[in-house]
């Protein structure tokens, strides 16, 4: 049995999204010298309680950063026809420098085209295809918020990452893809791991760095793990217990604590960090939008390429 002393050291995401947001908190103070104020619309369709929980948290916190926030409610009954148009007019609106779509959208509306339709300089969750992209590419893009935070927490965890072996298990869109690629642009040999990977087990007792985004509560144990690993848990899940229902992430904690050597709690992890580089990304598509600007007014002759 591991005593104490050999348990991993907690990542505390709720300390470096506080962090994060005091440094966007700081851009938006200096932006209002400018007289800019960076302003995040936020449109929320349908009634989904969920959904009303994590626009209000943003909102919260942005207000809280000093950036502001623009809300569109739109009832369950919206077309998509009705959402395209809200979105062109956010677009095109020269006060607003991001737009979030809260996901999911009622199943009659394509998630797909809704994305497709924000201009991606405003997209602040990066799903755009352009963001996508770019972010592949290595340019300086809208990167979705979770990675992003993931990475900052891997960062302020290990310092040089380089040459460190990650395997990311889950390849969706939104976590698993962007953070297979936001390691490889760190420089980390990666394994990406899906429910057809065969001996998924195997493959990641040799990582160094596990990022778990499966949303199968408590999936990852320490047997998953080589010891020292550094685990981020992205996972949220809420399950039954005999104490009634708790938040658990997508790795068994208590167990991947005995072997890792640093280890992201659920909650108090991955969590905080989604919203703070929401408010980051709010921010960096402020200084795209008046890095674009300022070039619209030079002689073409003279703008970048
Ligand atoms: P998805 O359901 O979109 O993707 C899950 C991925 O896990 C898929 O790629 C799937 O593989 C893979 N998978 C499923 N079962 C297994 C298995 N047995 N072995 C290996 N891989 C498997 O989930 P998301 O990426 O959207 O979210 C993952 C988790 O992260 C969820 O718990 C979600 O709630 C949470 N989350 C948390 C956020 C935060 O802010 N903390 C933000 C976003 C998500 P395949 O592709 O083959 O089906």
């Amino acid at each position: 049995m591991n005593t104490s002393a050999r348990l991993a050291r907690d990542i505390d995401g709720k300390a470096i999204a506080a962090q994060v947001l005091s440094e966007v908190a700081a851009d938006v103070r200096e932006l209002a010298q400018q007289g800019v104020t960076p302003t995040l619309a936020v449109v929320l369709v349908g009634e989904d309680p969920a959904s009303h929980v994590y626009v209000r948290n943003k909102i919260l916190r942005a207000k809280e950063a000093g950036i502001r926030s623009l809300e569109r409610r739109l009832p369950d009954t919206t077309s998509q026809a009705q959402l395209l148009a809200v979105i062109a007019e956010l677009n095109t609106d020269p006060s607003v420098n991001g737009i979030l779509v809260q996901l999911p959208v009622p199943a009659h509306i394509d998630e797909g085209a809704v994305i497709q339709a924000i201009d991606p300089i405003k997209d602040v969750d990066g799903f755009h295809r352009e963001n996508v992209g770019g972010l592949v590419q290595g340019h300086d893009v809208l990167t979705p918020c979770t990675p992003s935070g993931c990475m900052r927490l891997l960062l302020d965890t290990c310092g040089d990452i380089s040459g460190l072996h990650a395997v990311v298990i889950g390849r969706s869109n939104i976590v698993g893809k962007p953070m297979a690629t936001l390691l490889l642009h760190a420089h980390c040999s990666v394994s990406v791991v899906h429910s057809r990977s065969v001996d998924a087990k195997a493959l990641c007792r040799l990582a160094d760095i596990v990022v778990v985004a499966v949303g199968k509560p408590q999936m990852i144990d320490a047997d998953w793990l080589k010891p020292g690993a550094v685990v981020i848990d992205v996972g949220i899940n809420r399950i039954e217990t005999d104490q009634g229902s708790r938040l658990v992430g997508d790795v068994d904690y208590a167990s991947a604590r005995t072997v890792a050597s640093a280890i992201t709690p659920v909650p108090g992890g991955v969590g905080p960090m989604t919203i703070a580089y929401l408010l980051k990304n709010t921010v960096i598509a402020t200084h795209l939008q008046l890095k674009h600007a300022a070039l619209s007014l030079l002689p073409t002759s003279t703008q970048e390429a």
